[in-house]
């Protein structure tokens, strides 16, 4: 098992690719905490890990309150006596060209996606560097490096996240803290479901343009980003440092 033991926060782990991550971090023996604000789908991972004989607890909060998550992380300190991974990967879509977007909009992406990156980190770091050791993986999107239509907030939180991995990795490399980012592709996930729904209206030849944007013709699958998350949360990955990891069917060379 390539993570025995290790407590590991995952937020936004109640659907998608955070609770792919959760289900396969417990198989690989890591005691995780599923954090969502959903606590009737976050309750549900628990006992999906807890079913199979994983170890799981969840915590709900909001990773855009600074009470509700200093609160969480506490009450993980408290329960598990330390945080060895912390996966920041709960986001929410935009969409929109920019001049289409009311700053309320703006501002809410803005929140979840980089204040939910920097609120579970900021509350963890200090028992992190205390321990001297620990995973951070934080969740940009390809969309960070390539223009997409009409997804101007949400490209600006990913590529936020990216530079706020590489600042933070220069911060704590010193507390022996990896701070590493996942760029997955697309993804099929609730969250694209619902923004190919609302968005488009013909949702299934929408799909179809952008499978023809991946150079193997396929989207990706929860799965293939929660393998990365393992390997990034590993010692597998020791020299890897503030790095951007590709989960995206070459959609970057499309
Ligand atoms: P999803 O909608 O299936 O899951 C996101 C989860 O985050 C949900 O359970 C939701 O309740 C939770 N969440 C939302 N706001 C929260 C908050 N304030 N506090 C706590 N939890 C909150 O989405 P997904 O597709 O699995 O996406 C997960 C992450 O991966 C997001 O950061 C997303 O931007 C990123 N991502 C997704 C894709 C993709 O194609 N699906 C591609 C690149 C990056």
């Amino acid at each position: 098992m390539r993570l025995q033991n290790k407590v590991t926060l995952i937020t936004g782990a109640a659907s998608g690719i955070g609770k792919s991550s959760a289900l396969l971090f417990a198989q690989e023996g890591a005691f995780v905490i599923v954090n969502d604000l959903d606590a009737v789908k976050g309750e549900e991972t628990v006992a999906e890990i807890q079913a199979s004989g994983g170890k799981a607890l969840f915590l709900q909060a909001d990773v855009t309150n600074p009470d509700s998550v200093k609160a969480m992380v506490e009450s993980a300190i408290a329960q598990c006596g330390r945080i060895d991974v912390l996966f920041n990967n709960a986001g929410i879509s935009g969409v929109g060209a920019l001049h289409e977007l009311e700053p309320e909009q703006w501002d809410r992406v803005m929140s979840v996606n980089i204040r939910g990156v920097f609120l579970p980190s900021k509350y963890v770091i200090p028992h992190m560097m205390a321990q001297r050791s620990g995973s951070i993986i934080n969740m940009s999107s390809c969309i960070a490096e390539i223009g997409l239509a009409r997804r101007a907030s949400y490209a600006a939180t990913k590529g936020a996240v990216l530079a706020l991995t590489k600042s933070m990795q220069v911060d704590y490399a010193s507390y022996q803290i990896r701070v590493n980012a996942l760029l997955p592709g697309t993804i099929l996930t609730p969250f694209v479901e619902n923004y190919l729904k609302t968005s488009y209206d013909d949702p299934e030849a929408a799909i179809a343009s952008l499978k023809s944007r991946q150079l193997g013709n396929e989207l990706g699958t929860p799965e293939d980003v929660a393998q990365a998350a393992v390997f990034l949360a590993s010692d597998e990955s020791k020299f890897m440092m503030g790095s951007p990891l590709y989960i995206d069917g070459g959609v970057v060379f499309g």
